[in-house]
């Protein structure tokens, strides 16, 4: 097993910006080629964060090359002085830049396509080091580079997201699949209703051990998607490797499993789950409003099943809308269990849906105490007569609070709706 983890590539990615390390921006490009590389087979030890400063790039290059294969780098190819990414890779790997006839038209035809003027530092963008491979940015001026040195593989990618990630998709990812032997293939196994860290006890024993297939995790805001990757010398090797851990995985997880599709989303689980059970839904939401009914009526083909969301936001329109009692409200206040459950029962009368949900909850900044604070959320389903409620404590800012409390509130329903067809099934229930 150690030999073949040992035979993996490494990658290192290094972001280049002044601003990325003041913090005026958020490196996002790191977290998207770090999310990649376990879907081909890459290992990645290290993230580098360096300014706009050949002296200190060139070190974290040296560096960089002496523990991995591959360097990823974005940023700092751009046309002003500032940007001195290619110029450094040039000078550390001692290769000299000429200008570069195919990528001076490209950059030509970009300008001459938006009707701007070219200014004389543009040429900078057609300068090329030496044996390099050129990669073609159709979504901005500066185009990619590969060097192969030594057995090492130094990449350049534009700092811009809506170029970089088109690039990586594109050209880059494929050439890194390239460099080894075989196919890679993943399948992934999402879940709901399990945190984040339960879910990765659940699995520890299955990484500690793993080689081909590998499994990564990956934590989504009331999700987790479990990755299965493996190589293998075609599409067919490869599902027969992965398929037994995908079985390993359905035992352990069960139910919590909501699909193990790609792109399938929660939502548009729900909304299957629905759809196959000919059930109609309504929602009713205080402190998402409406983000829940937003969520699910993303997903095409909800309108067979979504009836009405509410957002019933203050206490007069939870009395006057869904017939919530004065005296709950007075008592419990308007977060609070009994709050949710009138409610929901009054989403369920009024609009006559077969499941009905509802949100109430303290998204903050202000409004929380000792015993009620922000991130208490309670989320109610009520599917045909038969209601769970649920209380949950998220942390977080407003909108966190906010995106959690739907995630949860999805994720009730599915469970609340394979609890009742469970029970229907043994008789318990049947209405
Ligand atoms: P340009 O031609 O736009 O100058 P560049 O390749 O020189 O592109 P930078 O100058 O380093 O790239 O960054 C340009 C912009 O791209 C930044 O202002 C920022 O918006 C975005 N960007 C750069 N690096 C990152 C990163 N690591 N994560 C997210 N966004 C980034
Ligand atoms: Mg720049």
């Amino acid at each position: 097993m150690a030999d073949r983890e040992e035979q993996r590539m490494i990658v290192e990615i290094i972001s280049v910006g002044t601003e990325i390390l003041l913090g005026n921006i958020v490196n996002t490009n790191a977290a998207y080629l770090a999310e990649k590389f376990a879907g081909i087979g890459l290992s990645c030890y290290y993230h580098d964060v360096v300014g706009d400063n050949e002296e200190r790039l060139t070190g974290v290059l040296k560096t960089a090359l002496a523990r991995a294969d591959v360097l990823l780098l974005s940023g700092g190819l751009g046309p002003t002085q500032d940007d001195l990414t290619k110029e450094t890779a040039a000078g550390v790997l001692g290769r000299k830049l000429y200008l570069h006839e195919p990528a001076k038209e490209a950059l030509t035809a970009f300008f001459k396509k938006r009707g701007m003027e070219i200014t004389d530092n543009n040429w900078k963008q057609a300068m090329v080091p030496e044996g390099s491979i050129v990669v073609e940015n159709p979504n901005g001026t500066a185009p990619g580079i590969i060097i192969e040195d030594n057995g090492k593989h130094i990449i350049l990618m534009p700092g811009p997201p809506n170029e970089l990630v088109p690039m990586f998709e594109d050209s880059v990812m494929p050439y890194l699949n390239s460099l080894q032997p075989g196919i890679i293939y993943s399948q992934t196994v999402k879940i709901c209703g399990i945190g984040e860290s339960k879910a990765e006890a659940m699995v520890e024993d299955l990484i500690n051990a793993q080689d081909n297939p590998t499994i990564a995790t990956y934590a989504k805001t009331g999700e987790v998607h479990l990755r299965v990757t493996a190589r293998a010398d075609d599409e067919k090797e490869a599902k027969k490797l992965i398929k037994p851990y995908i079985k390993e995985l359905k035992g352990r997880f069960g139910n919590h499993i909501y699909t193990t599709q790609e792109e399938v989303t929660l939502e548009k689980a729900v909304v299957d789950l629905l759809l196959a059970n000919h059930l109609t839904v309504s929602t009713v939401e205080s402190c998402t409003g409406g983000m829940l009914a937003a969520r699910l009526i993303n997903v095409p083909g909800v309108s067979d099943v979504f009836k009405t969301g509410y957002i019933t936001y203050s206490n007069k329109s939870k009395r006057k809308i869904l017939g919530v009692k004065k005296s709950t409200l007075e008592k419990h206040g308007a977060v609070s269990e009994g709050v949710a459950k009138e409610m929901v029962k009054g989403a369920a009368l009024f609009t006559k849906a077969d499941v009905a949900v509802a949100v109430t909850g303290i998204a903050g900044p202000d409004g929380g105490s000792e015993e009620k604070p922000v991130g208490l959320v309670y989320i109610a389903c009520n599917v045909c007569g038969r209601i769970d409620i649920k209380e949950c404590r998220f942390s977080g800012n407003r909108m966190k609070v906010r995106e959690s409390s739907v995630s949860a509130a999805l994720s009730l329903m599915r469970e609340s709706i394979l609890a009742y067809y469970s029970e229907v099934t043994f008789g318990a229930k049947k209405s």
